[in-house]
């Protein structure tokens, strides 16, 4: 049975996501809001964004931001402060898969291709877990959060490109998890395998059937055809935003359904 105190999970935190406007982002901002939170959507599709803030009501706002950019990310932290006067929650989640070959081998992954993916998915959060650093460290509390991937743990689900900016962002949260410690900010990764349903998913589909379908099929043999959704991911950043996790930082959490150890 829930008490108040676990039902409002996040009562009083002001949060920012990143990529809020669709999938695990989207997911995020309707359970932190349910939970208590005050929540700011970062994004770059404004129409999606602005409209869930619309329909969430006062304590949930539409900041455009895209994240590979410097001035946006300064402009959305400091949106956030001056309007709620803190920021508890920074959740990096923001990324894309990488024009060109989104599941493909290396001599179909252009140059192009990697520094795309890498300034989006490693740089943005990078950007975005150091200006909440910055009013994160004088309030000498704050939880940081990245979206990873499961292609952290399993090589061959994803392109060398997306593979390589997710395995960076853990070296980046492990790091902080270090550094930041001290000011009583912790730092941990979210590290899904193949979501149905989210915008990402369907891009992958697009790009080759055939791999999306073999990563979805290895995935529904590890828990009984029970396949993965933005709101399961939702929940496990939920638990590490949350006081619940208060010991909990540097870590890599995997939401694969065991697929990595099996
Ligand atoms: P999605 O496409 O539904 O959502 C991604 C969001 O990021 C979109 O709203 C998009 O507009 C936004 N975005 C993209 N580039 C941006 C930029 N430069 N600045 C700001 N916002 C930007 O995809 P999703 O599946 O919800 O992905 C969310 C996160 O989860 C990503 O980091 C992704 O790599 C990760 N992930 C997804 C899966 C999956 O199977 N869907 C698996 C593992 C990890």
């Amino acid at each position: 049975m829930y008490d108040v105190y676990t039902f409002f999970m996040l009562d009083g935190k002001v949060a920012i996501v990143t990529g809020g406007a669709n999938g695990i982002g989207a997911s995020t901002v309707f359970l932190f809001h349910e939970h208590g939170a005050k929540v700011v959507i970062a994004d770059i599709e404004d129409n999606l964004g602005q409209k869930i803030a619309d329909k969430l009501g006062e304590n949930v706002s539409y900041v455009h931001c895209d994240v590979t950019n410097e001035d946006d990310i300064c402009n959305l932290i400091d949106t956030t402060v001056a309007k709620h006067g803190q920021l508890d929650i920074m959740y990096n989640n923001a990324g894309i898969t990488g024009s060109g070959s989104p599941l493909g081998r290396i001599l179909d992954t252009k140059k192009s291709d990697l520094e795309r993916v890498i300034s989006v998915n490693l740089v943005g959060s990078f950007l975005g877990a150091k200006h909440a650093a910055r009013v994160m460290v004088p309030q000498r509390k704050g939880c940081i959060l990245f979206t990873s991937s499961a292609a952290t743990a399993t090589a061959g689900i994803s392109s060398h490109a997306y593979a390589a900016s997710k395995c960076a962002i853990v070296g980046v949260a492990k790091g902080l998890a270090a550094e930041l410690g001290q000011y009583g900010i912790r730092v941990n990764c979210v590290s899904p395998f193949a979501v149905l349903g989210t915008g990402m998913s369907a891009e992958l589909s697009e790009a080759d059937v055939s791999k999306a379908e073999f990563a979805l099929s290895n995935h529904v043999s590890n828990l009984k055809g029970q396949i993965l959704k933005a709101e399961d991911v939702a929940r496990a950043a939920l638990y590490l935003a949350s006081d619940e996790a208060n010991y909990i930082s540097g870590l890599n959490l995997l939401l694969d359904g065991g697929y990595s150890v099996v």
